[in-house]
């Protein structure tokens, strides 16, 4: 590690902040907006008070240049298409008549007016709205509201660098509007954007911006030759430009790989990479390139995507290399900080012991600054800090709570044999028909019923004391009494309990896993004003006692048809939580597979015999690079294997994911060996069915007939057409008729006659056989 001082002072940076306020005020300010409880004025006035204070905090704590244009009412990949005109023309009129109205129906819809899609921003759980375009999109600079961000930060006394969404990952992102072929690729429309950049890049050096940032983390996926080579044109062509600040291209998520050398060499001024264990390749790839001679380099050191604090000696030393490979290091996290919660201070009900190894937004802007001063003055000048670092993770090391041997002893124990059902499929399938008795087609749903407003209470009623655990479960038996009465009316073949005793899938599970902290503030944004609390795996997980059999018990009490045990999967678990970052990933699966795979055990002993364990998040999680991909599914299967494979063979299991694209993973949905899955197919009109023919794939599965994600109700018609298409790619003896998802979304009068007609269907389509 250097402990003399850098040539030139390193600086302290973020990319950008949470944008919603310690008490989520801009959720209330925008939602108010939205009931018309709110005006306008004042949804400006309370989004400039939440800048000034994110300014002022990242100022106070030694944050030298602070973001712009990071701040966004909903999202800013939605920012970027209004900055750059890309209005779809069936939201012009409403943008026409009224900025901020058009901008909301752009994200939300109207009555009338579909919004734009959303989707995942690469592999977290943030959501942006993708880019609608198409070959005559004409784009028009609209630098507007990054100008008045810049003079207010400004005015502020901050210096301030805007962030904008790069024209490389803008295009990339964006997919080809309704009704424009499909084959139409967006990046062919570069050479009509750049101008449009240069426009805005001359009116923030004009608003006084002396940086730039233009954020390009599309590049760190696999890129092919042209996709390269447009970004190679377009920093060309940026880099060249007289009027503009110096620009500072971003990379974040993974390794830039083939990009790297393509903007190294670029005439740009600046290049911030991730240097967090996931893209560690950058450091060797960036020594290889010959480093960055005459840029700046901005170092995302420390992880802004997790909630860990930082190793900082590590970081130095990681700084220290860096600084012989480029004019001028400065000090960042990783990624925005958008990603992670806001102030770890105030999370009073956690361990105070364990709250010391936790950074969030807060905590990682001082150990940012506290890095650029150790980088700057010398490792001495931290000292103190250093070592209240190095006991911070030393406790956490050798910590009971991340080291319980007990999980241990059993992770260490798995064999290859514990994640494989003894039985081939074919010996499970007939050992199960004969065990179910089962209709051709038969009929069911993926697990929630509607989560009424009752539901709701009866859970706050319980947090805050006004209503007992009896009376609470009282309320849930009931709900399970109803939901079990409907479905049998209905004629559903294999029922569900309803998962009304659930707030949410992960969090229920979490709550009642060792190991696992839940936050009281710790919101992060997941898209618009909607936000999520992730749980954190912080030690080794185990189950202290059985978490669902007693619903699903109740449940089955009541019908003689089948009733489903329901589960989340180990790699939802994961997915929509905070990770652990001292173990691979497949171990902490690993972890939360035995402890599921106990509750499995629990529910095949009480009875049930089909049990699903859910898998959403399976492709969400795909690594961004192609090479990363097998590594991940390997551990991913084998978790879900190692929570089903303990059941007898006539205990079916059923798994369920939702998205409509999956083509690429069906080898690993064949991997996870479950009996049957559900998915979603709805909208894609039963493609998945086609899919998974194609692969050969083996099993029972039931591609949605019900769109949940609308109110809408599916006739008979339409279920039964879709159905038939079904029948042409799989086999009668292997088809399921279910809904898309869960329907905890929905109210319960379209729930029923959704219900009601996909069974008519079911019946009708028998009939044909
Ligand atoms: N069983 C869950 C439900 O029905 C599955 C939810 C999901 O796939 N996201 O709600
Ligand atoms: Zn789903």
């Amino acid at each position: 590690m250097t402990s003399k001082s850098a040539v030139a002072a390193a600086r302290a940076t973020v990319y950008g902040y949470p944008r919603q306020g310690q008490g989520r005020e801009l959720k209330k300010a925008i939602e108010g907006y939205w009931k018309g409880r709110v005006s306008a004025d004042a949804l400006q006035q309370a989004a400039a008070g939440l800048r000034r204070s994110n300014w002022q905090q990242l100022a106070d704590a030694g944050i030298h240049e602070v973001p712009t244009g990071d701040f966004s009412y909903y999202d800013h990949v939605l920012d970027t298409s209004v900055m750059v005109g890309a209005i779809p023309d069936r939201h012009r009129a409403a943008v026409a008549a009224d900025a901020l109205d058009g901008y909301f129906a752009m994200a939300r819809g109207t009555q009338d007016v579909a919004p734009l899609e959303m989707t995942k921003w690469f592999d977290t759980n943030y959501h942006y709205l993708v880019p609608e375009l198409d070959p005559n999109t004409v784009f028009t600079a609209n630098s507007s509201q990054q100008v008045a961000q810049v003079r207010e930060a400004l005015a502020l006394g901050h210096s301030p660098r805007p962030v904008l969404v790069g024209p490389i990952t803008y295009l990339l992102l964006a997919k080809p509007a309704p009704g424009v072929d499909e084959g139409f690729d967006p990046l062919t429309l570069l050479d009509r954007l750049l101008p449009v950049y240069a426009e805005v890049l001359a009116d923030l050096r004009a608003a006084g911006a002396s940086w730039v940032q233009l954020d390009e983390p599309a590049l760190v996926q696999d890129r092919s030759p042209a996709e390269l080579n447009a970004a190679s044109r377009a920093y060309q062509a940026l880099g060249t430009l007289t009027d503009r600040p110096k620009v500072l291209v971003a990379s974040y998520f993974d390794r830039l790989g083939e990009a790297l050398p393509v903007l190294a060499k670029s005439p740009v001024e600046g290049l911030a990479l991730d240097f967090t264990e996931s893209a560690a390749a950058n450091l060797r790839d960036l020594a290889a390139a010959g480093g960055l001679a005459g840029k700046r380099l901005v170092a995302g050191v420390v992880n802004g995507r997790n909630i860990w604090i930082n190793d900082l000696e590590k970081s130095l030393s990681t700084l220290g290399t860096l600084l012989g490979l480029a004019d001028r290091v400065d000090v960042a996290a990783s990624c925005s900080l958008l990603h992670v919660p806001l102030d770890a201070s105030v999370e009073s009900e956690i361990d105070p012991h364990i709250a010391r190894w936790l950074a969030f937004a807060r905590q990682k802007t001082a150990e940012i600054t506290l890095l650029a001063r150790g980088l700057t003055e010398g490792t001495e000048a931290i000292a103190a800090e250093l070592a209240a670092n190095r006991a911070d993770l030393t406790a956490r090391t050798t910590s009971a709570i991340t080291r319980h041997p007990a999980v241990r002893a059993r992770t260490a124990a798995v064999t290859d044999a514990d994640s494989r059902r003894p039985q081939s499929y074919p010996e499970r399938a007939k050992a199960q028909r004969e065990q179910l008795g089962l209709p051709l087609l038969p009929t069911t749903t993926i697990g929630s019923f509607p989560q009424t407003a009752e539901l709701r209470t009866a859970r706050a009623e319980l947090r805050s004391g006004r209503i007992d655990i009896a009376a609470y479960e009282e309320r849930i038996e009931s709900e399970i009494r109803e939901v079990l009465a409907f479905q049998e009316r209905v004629g559903i073949d294999v029922l569900v309990h309803g998962e009304p005793e659930r707030n949410d899938m992960v969090q229920f599970f979490a709550e009642q896993l060792t190991g696992y902290l839940a936050t009281q503030h710790g919101w992060v944004q997941s898209y618009g004003t909607r936000y999520v609390r992730p749980p954190i795996l912080a030690g080794d997980i185990s189950r202290a006692k059985p978490m669902t059999v007693r619903w699903t018990t109740y449940a089955q009490s009541l019908t003689d048809r089948p009733v489903k045990g329901m589960l989340t999967g180990p790699v939802t678990m994961l997915a929509w939580s905070f990770v652990r970052d001292d173990q691979p990933l497949g171990e902490t699966a690993r972890q939360v597979a035995l402890a599921l795979r106990d509750e499995v055990g629990d529910l095949e002993r009480a009875g049930a015999s089909v049990i699903q364990v859910d898998e959403p998040a399976l492709r969400e999680t795909l690594p961004l690079r192609g090479a990363d991909r097998p590594g991940y599914l390997a551990w991913a299967t084998e978790a879900f294997r190692l929570t089903t494979s303990g059941v007898r063979a006539n205990t079916q299991i059923h798994t369920h994911m939702c998205y409509a694209e999956f083509g690429d993973i069906v080898e690993a949905i064949d991997d996870l060996d479950a009996d049957v899955i559900s998915l979603e197919a709805a909208r894609s009109h039963m493609q998945v069915a086609t899919e998974l023919a194609a692969h050969g794939y083996p099993r029972e599965a039931g591609p949605g007939v019900y769109d949940i994600h609308s109110p809408r109700v599916p006739t008979v018609d339409e279920a039964a057409s879709l159905l038939r298409k079904g029948l042409a790619a799989l086999p009668a003896e292997r088809l399921w008729v279910n809904p898309d998802c869960g329907l905890k979304t929905r109210g319960w009068p379209e729930t029923r006659a959704s219900l009601e007609n996909l069974v008519a269907a079911a019946i009708r389509v028998r009939g044909e056989l």
